[in-house]
């Protein structure tokens, strides 16, 4: 595996490499590299010959307030995971590189970044959807795998993709968890004992949403309540939002209907730790 942080650099390689025919699989990230990053890696070598891992925290998705400077940062570890899982390029480039003086560029979507994350969050996909687009024209990735984990993240993300004509493929991995079923994320750092021992509430409202429906629940607000009171009933849990919304166009249901894949999805704060997590379900 070879450590690159130019992006001119990083662009050569990947030119290289598509004008030999191979596959570029990409794999963003922003480190503190965990086994759910590690999976992604893993799926990338079905899908190209060359896995490039990019590690950029990148400021721009960070709001006012948010964790951009305790953000865990270990380039030493990543690199050493990163390779174990199968990467050949890791990409890891300066913030001064990326975004240089006189940086002026940022890429807006409409409506799917209205709600949810978006909402809660904003300026967030703003700054993910510019940093994705800037590391597709740097990396050239025939295909890119995102995790199911931040669904939001994946709509914004293939939206961009296509709305931009990059011709970049995406992948979509399933969520990968504790044994406890909290998933798997680097803010889980954050918790203290006692909030990481309630965080699988996440986890739990999820499942009882998955098994009233499995039941016969098809109301919206039904499910909704079912979430709140799961969650409510852990102290340390603080509801940011829960959603059951279609799973294309993110809009809030007040019904299940046959056919139409469904996204239930939440995002709860322990103290100072805003953990999310998701399912998506068709009835
Ligand atoms: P991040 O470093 O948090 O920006 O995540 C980089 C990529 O890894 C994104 O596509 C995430 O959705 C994905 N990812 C993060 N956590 C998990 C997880 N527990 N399972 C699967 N994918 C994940």
């Amino acid at each position: 595996m070879i450590l690159v942080s130019d992006p001119r650099e990083m662009q050569r390689l990947a030119d290289d490499a598509r004008r030999l025919g191979n596959e570029v699989a990409f794999v963003p990230t922003m480190g503190a590299l965990h086994e759910g990053h590690c999976t992604l890696i893993r799926r990338a070598r079905d899908h190209g010959d060359l896995v490039v891992t990019s590690v950029f925290v990148n400021p721009t998705q960070f709001g006012q307030g948010e964790d951009f400077t305790r953000y865990p940062r270990d380039l030493e570890r990543d690199r050493r995971a990163a390779e174990v899982a199968g990467t050949d390029i890791l990409f890891a480039p300066s913030e001064q590189s990326m975004y240089p003086p006189g940086y002026a560029t940022f890429v807006d979507l409409e409506r799917v970044t209205a709600v949810l994350e978006g909402r809660a969050r904003p300026g967030h996909f703003r700054g993910v959807a510019t940093v994705v687009a800037k590391l597709a024209n740097i990396v050239r990735p025939h295909v890119m795998l995102l995790g199911q984990k931040d669904a939001q993240q994946v709509v914004v993300i293939r939206r961009l993709l296509e709305d931009l004509n990059t011709g970049v493929r995406t992948v979509i991995v399933p969520t990968v968890r504790e044994e406890d079923g909290l998933a798997m994320s680097s803010r889980n750092s954050y918790l203290s004992a006692d909030e990481r021992a309630q965080a699988p509430v996440l986890f739990r409202a999820l499942r009882a949403v998955e098994a009233a429906v499995a039941a016969g629940e098809r109301s919206g607000d039904a499910l909704r309540a079912l979430m709140t009171s799961t969650i409510t009933a852990a102290p340390l849990a603080a509801i940011d939002y829960i959603s059951v919304a279609d799973a294309s166009t993110l809009e809030e249901l007040p019904v299940l209907s046959e056919g139409r894949p469904v996204l239930v999805s939440m995002a709860v704060r322990f103290g100072t730790t805003r953990l999310i997590d998701n399912t998506s379900l068709t009835v």
